[in-house]
């Protein structure tokens, strides 16, 4: 079976190395001009013109993605040849985020209060109405803390307007949360569906810093909580692959913060912590497989590599340390790849962690809920 790929970077390129063993090939179509998956079939159309689109059609069987940021003409194009997992009616969804809220409200999933505003004024009566704090988001194409800013006083609405730079905000009251958590679900063509063990986020200036896996301290309730959102949200989307939901957890409950239609970095730790990664799972799903195990082997966590690689060669010495790299150049702010760590207690991890944190320059401190 030969899979397409729109997007070719690393995402792209750990679905690859999962599907080899299953007897899969990749063809991937790359529209940024500098793809970085380093293999498999790439079609570069630089800008997203379509000159590539009908021969990458013709090569693949199924058409999957790695980046939800796609034109819905795009996508309902690709839907009218082959089949797109997941469809365009996930992507739509989750890649607008008065969409996604909505949603959440229509299926009772507990989530921020919120307004839309459309220009300045709007901004600041929607932040006088919520109260401030409140985090004002850009509707659409918003990622890793971009196109974001937090209001303390409605009176910042203007200076928040003009940094945000978009049609259209979503205003979001700020929610007190003790920390962050995300739900990783996969759902096959069969309607079979399987669920990973909450994950802890911690993040640094917006970007994913470090997951552990599973989450420390999780009732069974809370599990349950998160695995009752995350498959009412599949069911109304009739989402086949693999479904991310980013989670605030709150004295109340869980509150829902957005979703992802595709694999995600906070479900990375994967590779190593679950005898199927959430990357085979996808793969499995979109092909109609049965569907692997999803539970966690040992605490696990994974630590992003950002902007430096670091020193490899210390980190390869370590016997409870995987190191991933994506293949691409050292830049500000680049996610080049990350490592993931194991060990049999969650004290054990946290020193770990630390330690290899410790040969990654710039790694912020690691704070989680373990001690
Ligand atoms: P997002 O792009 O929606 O995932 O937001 C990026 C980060 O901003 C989240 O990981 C949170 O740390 C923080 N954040 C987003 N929305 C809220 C909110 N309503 N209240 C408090 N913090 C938020």
């Amino acid at each position: 079976m030969k899979i397409g790929i729109l997007g070719a970077g690393q995402l792209g390129r750990m679905l690859a190395i999962a599907g080899y063993p299953l007897e899969m090939s990749f063809c991937f179509y790359d529209t940024s001009g500098a793809p970085s998956v380093g293999f498999g079939d790439i079609l570069v159309d630089k800008g997203g013109a379509g000159e590539k689109l009908e021969e990458f059609l013709k090569e693949v069987d199924i058409v999957t993605y790695e980046f939800e940021h796609l034109p819905l003409k795009l996508t309902q194009t690709i839907e009218n040849q082959k089949p797109l997992y997941p469809s365009s009616r996930s992507i739509e969804v989750c890649q607008n985020r008065a969409k996604e809220k909505a949603l959440f409200k229509e299926l009772g999933i507990p989530t921020a209060e919120y307004r839309i505003a459309t220009n300045a004024e709007e901004l600041k009566a929607a932040a006088q109405e919520l109260g401030c704090p409140v985090v004002a988001k850009s509707v659409t194409e918003g990622y890793d803390g971009k196109g974001q800013a937090v209001l303390k006083e409605a009176s910042d609405a203007e200076k928040a307007w003009a940094a945000i730079n978009h049609d259209a905000v979503i205003v979001e009251s700020f929610i007190n949360f003790s920390r962050e958590l995300s739900i990783i679900a996969a759902r096959s063509t069969t309607g079979e569906i399987a669920f990973y063990p909450l994950a802890e986020n911690n993040h640094h200036d917006g970007i994913l810093r470090y997951s552990v896996a599973p989450a420390p301290h999780i009732s069974a309730e809370l599990q349950q909580q998160a695995e009752s959102h995350i498959k009412a949200l599949i069911s109304e989307l009739g989402h086949v692959g693999i479904l991310t939901l980013e989670l605030f957890e709150t004295p109340e409950g869980l509150m829902a913060n957005e979703m992802a239609p595709r694999v995600h970095n906070s479900g990375h730790w994967s590779i190593e912590g679950a005898a199927s990664s959430q990357f085979e799972n996808h793969l499995r799903a979109i092909a109609g497989l049965p569907l692997g195990d999803t539970q966690a082997n040992k605490p696990t966590c994974m630590i992003n590599i950002i902007a430096e690689k670091g020193d490899k060669e210390a980190i390869l010495k370590l016997p409870y340390a995987h190191l991933h790299l994506y293949g691409k150049e050292e830049r500000k702010g680049r996610k080049l790849g990350h490592v993931t760590v194991q060990a049999d207690s969650y004290e054990e991890l946290a020193w770990r962690v630390k330690n290899v944190a410790s040969f990654l320059p710039g790694s912020p401190d690691f704070i989680s809920s373990i001690s």
